[in-house]
This record gives C-alpha cells, structure tokens and sequence, in this order.
C-alpha cells in the first residue's frame, strides 16, 4: 500500500490513511455543512455549518477506526498478527498476515467490528439525550445524533451477509463451521456479496436517471467496490487452498544458471543475457549465493565501464527475507513475492542455492491443476 501515508500507532498496529479518504472527507464534510445541518438544524451561520460538517467528519473518521480496531484487536487477542490498518475510502481494511483457519475464530473478528460500532452509537445516543434533556448545547446534539445515525447505517451495511462484508465472513464462518468446508462456505458468502454488489449498482444508475446525481454516483462506486472484493476474496480462497499443498522442492526450478561475482559486466552482457534471456542472475561467491544481478543494474552503468565493473560491485546483496527453503510450500512463496513486490525467489538448502522459483512458474502449475481438474 504505497498510496497511504502512516498516521499512528495503536496498541502495536500501524493506522495508514489511503488517500482515497481526503476525497472522502472533503465530500462529507461539504455534504453535510450545505445540506444536512442547514435542514436539520436551521438558522446557524455559514461558519457554524462548515465547523459542523468537519467536526462530523472526524468523529465518523474516528467511528470507522474504532471499528476496525476492535476486529484487529479481537484478531490478535486470538493469535492472528495484525500489524496494519489501512482506512481508505469506504472504511478500512486490516492487514492480515494470515487467515483463520478455524470458523470460530473468524466469526469472533468478524463481529467484533458491529458490536464496537453499536456500543459507539449507543454511546452518542446517551449523550445526545442528556443535551437535549438539559436543553443545552444544540450544536454537539445536532451532530452527535448525525454520528448515531451514521453509526447504525454503517451496521446495517456491515451486516449485510455478502462477503467482504462483516455479515458476509460471519455467513461464511457458520457455513465452514456446518460443513467444514471454507471453499463452499466462501463462494456462497462471495456470491450473497456479489449478487448486493449489482443490487447497488444498478440502484445507484435508478438514482442518476432519476436526478439524484451524488447519491447515485455512491451506490455505483460502493456497488463496483464490493463486486471487486467480493470477487477477488474466493478467488483467494481457491489459489490458497491448491497451493498449500504443494512442497518447492517438488516444483522449483533446478540447475539455476550462475553467474561468479569477480566476472566482469562485459562477460555477463556476451555470455548470460544475449543466451539465456533471462532479467536477473544469481550470484555465487565460494559456492554461497551472494546477490543478485539484474538488467537494471548492468543498465546503471555506462558501456564503456562494462569491461572493468565486477560484478559484485552492482549486484543487490541478497535479501535475507527473500529466500525460501525448499521445504517451504507454494503458498509461502507466493505470500512472499507479494510482501517483497518480486517475481521470483531463490531456494537454498544446506546453505546453498538449490533451485529458483518463480511468479510464472506458480500461476502454470494452477493453470494444470485447473486444466486437470485437481
Ligand atoms: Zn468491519
């Protein structure tokens, strides 16, 4: 997540902000200073309006991470390692370094979220009463009754049983706890997520035809947003569950064509990437895999220098993190390449390089087992 910037850190987790939420904010708090408070709350100044709608929008910015917060903090009470929040443009997202792989478990975190957001809209209610009881302060009354609505709206949403949504992972954490089965229990929740996901969609064009342009324009963006999550969830589902299995040692490219660090770039250029193609070359020194060698790096340097550069001098140190063990199975790799954004990992054993195994070479063998039927 390179779009967000780091905001905080709340008991070990680090919160990021997408910037998608500037947008957000600006979007809300301008909705709500020129049209809700005007309406619900009449003859206030401009200021007043404008204050009111950024002071809502914080405390729904801080609505949302509370929420997302108590399913982080529920998740890693039960042993899952939650180290990042990323609010973005329609909530947030938790960072999960590893799904539960017990039902109960996911259905805990799962609701975690709407009991924390129903204790907070309980909250403001009380507050919100003992105001207006008292008579005294219209304007936090005013706003605070705003965040209570917000609050169950953003219940009810949650709770809608399509998965990526809270209802929709606590569907699918009962279906696996019935039948003990994550993929079928997933492809229903995704689908439930898909088949609201149109719903909103073609709600929100209803809504354009009709005139209610912002209104509309949302349902169309929340409606494409979960089509897209909901799609993308079982599709994890299904590549985890074929890659698990599976041992590197079994599927890795053996026999990796190396290259010395004391060679010069010259040779390399002639003798490895004219014939072999590839981008990038492991580099030994005394048998123990060193660095990498890439185009880029021989790219950095001007031709003339080719002749006199070494090898070792331009090559990236190996990535201690970027090395996996032949024991390792096909998901470790993939989860790894994804962490480190590379396309391909070297694999040592007994300390030395034994094989390769690339981004390429995972996506071939689902092609297989899909084409098999496995
Ligand atoms: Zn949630």
């Amino acid at each position: 997540m390179q779009r967000a910037i780091k905001l905080l850190r709340v008991m070990g987790i680090q919160i990021s902000l997408d910037y998608t939420w500037f947008i957000i904010f600006g979007l809300v708090a301008w909705t709500l200073a020129q049209g809700y408070f005007p309406s619900v709350s009449p003859g206030l100044g401009v200021g007043v309006y404008i204050a009111m709608g950024i002071v809502s929008s914080i405390l729904l910015f801080a609505c949302v991470l509370i929420h997302e917060l108590s399913h982080s903090y529920v998740a890693n009470r039960l042993g899952m390692d939650i180290k990042e929040i990323t609010l973005f443009i329609f909530g947030g997202v938790a960072q999960l370094t590893k799904e539960p792989d017990d039902p109960k478990v996911e259905l805990k975190i799962a609701i975690a979220g709407p009991i924390a957001t129903g204790l907070l809209a309980a909250s403001f209610w009380f507050v919100k009463e003992i105001l207006d009881s008292f008579a005294i302060y219209p304007v936090a009354s005013s706003i605070f009754n705003y965040i209570v609505i917000i609050n169950i709206v953003l219940i009810i949403f949650n709770m809608i049983p399509g998965f990526p949504l809270d209802g929709g992972r606590v569907l699918r954490a009962i279906w696996w706890m019935k039948s003990g089965d994550i993929q079928k229990a997933t492809m229903i929740a995704s689908r439930v997520g898909k088949g609201f996901a149109l719903f909103l969609i073609f709600f929100g064009l209803l809504q354009l035809f009709t005139g209610n342009i912002i209104g509309g324009l949302w349902a169309v963006f929340i409606g494409i947003f979960l089509q897209q999550v909901a799609e993308g969830g079982y599709r994890e589902v299904v590549i985890k569950k074929s890659l698990r299995g599976i041992i590197i040692g079994n599927i890795m490219t053996r026999g990796v064509i190396t290259i010395e660090g004391d060679f010069s770039l010259q040779r390399i250029v002639d003798e490895y990437f004219f014939k072999y193609h590839f981008n990038s070359f492991p580099v030994i020194s005394s048998s123990k895999l060193v660095g990498v060698l890439s185009l880029n790096d021989v790219r950095a340097i001007s031709r003339d220098a080719w002749g006199t550069t070494k090898v070792r001098d331009v090559m990236k140190p190996i990535d201690q993190q970027a090395i996996l063990s032949q024991e390792s199975t096909a998901l470790d790799a993939l989860t790894k390449m994804v962490e480190l954004g590379v396309g391909r990992l070297p694999v040592l054993g007994k300390g030395r390089l034994v094989g390769i195994i690339s981004r390429r070479d995972l996506m071939k063998l689902m092609a297989f087992k899909t084409d098999l039927g496995i």
